[in-house]
């Protein structure tokens, strides 16, 4: 298995000075397992030299809603790289997750989590698994932008970017090129959202054609999750947003046989962050009971990312050799198979014990060998004739008959544009709903210019101006109607970019 990571700009530096890294502590079980991490690090010869910083509860608890200060975010921007131990989140409104923040701000747009099975020494049911996620880390639901807009409806608003699906995917292919995979799925749902899952199902076709060496296939979402857990010896790379990447990456660690062995890296063109992928674990807190290491393999992403390869070998190999010769944490121990049951700080002790072995059984680590760069291009932008041919407008009306709000929209006079449908969740109501679907009081109304074309490629509509929709709002206000908002239906290139209401 290969765990190691490569960017452009900072795997250059192989340089003798030592490497300041950003450390946090973190919460729970992190400065545990941060402690024996680093001791490892340090008998390995790791030339780092690391900067505590205070992120999470001590940061949120003294007022600070973001759970990072301004002195820690110096630290950030001057290192570029950061070893990071669990954080918890306080419950409730108003914090920040920290996580989301520092990938968000650093532009970390990678989060790459290998895991592999380690049998027979782990028990697991997939002997054969060693698949790395790749899940997008900036977009999706998880751009944070939400809005309650009548009683009854909340809106969490998705965006995908082609510059998001066009990192990630040729990070993903990239990866699977220097790390001599074989294959990338792709997984996502664009049999229902068909402009956003779309866009990136599109670009990983389109990019997937300058890796033909490298095989490439498409799964839905949900049978593919359902298949990476049953047979996730069939997969390879994986790539895909960040919601469900969010939720198979955990899968995939907890099949291979405990959350507490994977690490993860979130890789930004500058900046980069290592971490465990298991949280703070508040009920093992303080007892020094906690498995190292996913933050042990954490370090070891973030010694090769860095150029010290040799070093990211010698402690993964010593970590193998440690998980082969039964010295086992809680977590994992298992009567009879197991050596001893050893605690977090005697785990790493195990382990700087064989720094210079190599395991006997599981695949030596080689990431001194080198196997090439991740190569990224720059964004363009494409070209593309944008052309206004409608609206959506949301209202908040609390009546129920949609036929009684259809007609009287219908009868507005407004000239240029005229309403095309209503639907109410996404279904179409007006004209000719049916009497079982269940109205909220949140009403989109479709607004289209008045003069339809039927094409070759289907109805096209002629573009109208944005005053157009100006006087249609106007009109709505003066006659009463709440709008909670509009948005603007487009064509691009001729072709229609919104989604039809179901029904319709
Ligand atoms: P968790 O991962 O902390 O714990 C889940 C279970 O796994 C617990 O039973 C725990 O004891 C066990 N576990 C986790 N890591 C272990 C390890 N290294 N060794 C042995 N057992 C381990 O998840 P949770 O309980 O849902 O979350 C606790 C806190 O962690 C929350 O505040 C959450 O917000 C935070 N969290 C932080 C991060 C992060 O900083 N990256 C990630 C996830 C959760």
């Amino acid at each position: 298995m290969s765990t190691g990571l490569l960017y452009r700009e900072i795997s250059k530096t192989k340089s003798e000075k030592a490497v300041k890294i950003a450390v946090s502590q973190g919460d729970g079980i992190g400065p545990e397992i941060m402690q024996a991490t680093l001791n490892i690090l340090q008998a390995a010869g790791a030339n780092i030299e690391p900067e505590f910083i205070d992120l999470g509860q001590k940061v949120y608890l003294a007022g600070n809603s973001a759970g990072i200060d301004s002195e820690a975010w110096d630290i950030i921007k001057r290192n570029k790289v950061i070893l990071k131990a669990p954080i918890s989140t306080p419950q409730g409104k108003g914090y920040k997750s920290l996580n989301v923040t520092l990938r968000k701000s650093l532009g970390l747009f990678a989060n790459v989590r290998p895991v592999a099975a380690l049998d027979p020494f782990i028990s697991t049911g997939h002997r054969n698994m060693d698949v790395v996620i790749i899940r997008e880390n900036e977009e999706d639901l998880y751009a944070g932008i939400e809005h309650q807009q009548t009683s009854d409806v909340v809106q969490c608003l998705k965006l995908i970017t082609r510059p998001g699906c066009e990192r990630i995917i040729r990070y993903a292919f990239e990866y699977a090129r220097v790390y001599r995979r074989k294959k990338v799925t792709c997984m996502l749902k664009d049999n229902i959202m068909k402009l956003t899952d779309g866009l990136f199902h599109r670009v990983f076709d389109e990019i997937a054609q300058e890796y033909p060496e490298i095989k490439s296939e498409t799964q839905i979402i949900d049978i593919g999750a359902a298949k990476l857990a049953a047979n996730p010896e069939n997969y390879d790379v994986v790539v895909t947003s960040n919601l469900y990447g969010d939720i198979i990456s955990d899968i995939v660690a907890e099949i291979a046989g405990s959350v507490g062995l994977a690490g993860s890296a979130n890789i930004g063109r500058e900046a980069a962050m290592f971490e465990a992928i298991h949280g703070s674990a508040p009920d093992i807190a303080g007892f020094n009971i906690a498995n190292p290491s996913g933050l042990i393999n954490a370090a070891v992403m973030m010694l090769a990312h860095i150029g010290q390869n040799e070093i990211a070998d010698k402690v993964r190999n010593a970590w193998l050799a440690t998980i082969e010769d039964g010295y086992h944490t809680a977590d994992i121990f298992k009567e009879g198979r197991s050596k001893k049951c050893v605690n977090t700080q005697e785990f790493a002790d195990e382990v700087i014990r064989r720094l210079g072995d190599v395991p006997r059984v599981l695949e030596v680590s080689h990431l001194g060998n080198g196997t090439g760069k991740i190569r990224m291009k720059e964004y363009q932008r494409p070209k593309m004739h944008k052309s206004l041919v409608g609206t959506d407008v949301f209202l908040d009306w609390q009546g129920s008959d949609p036929n009684e709000l259809g007609s009287k929209l219908a009868n507005l006079d407004t000239p240029g544009i005229k309403l095309k449908m209503i639907t109410n969740r996404g279904v179409k109501v007006y004209p000719g709903g049916m009497d079982q679907t269940y109205c909220t009081d949140h009403w989109r109304c479709r607004f289209v210019s008045r003069e339809a074309n039927t094409s070759t490629s289907g109805l096209s509509y002629p573009g109208i101006s944005y005053l157009q929709v100006l006087s249609l709002l106007t009109k709505l206000v003066i006659d009463g109607y709440d709008i909670i908002k509009t948005e603007n239906l487009y064509e691009f290139d001729g072709q229609p970019a919104f989604s039809l209401g179901q029904g319709e």
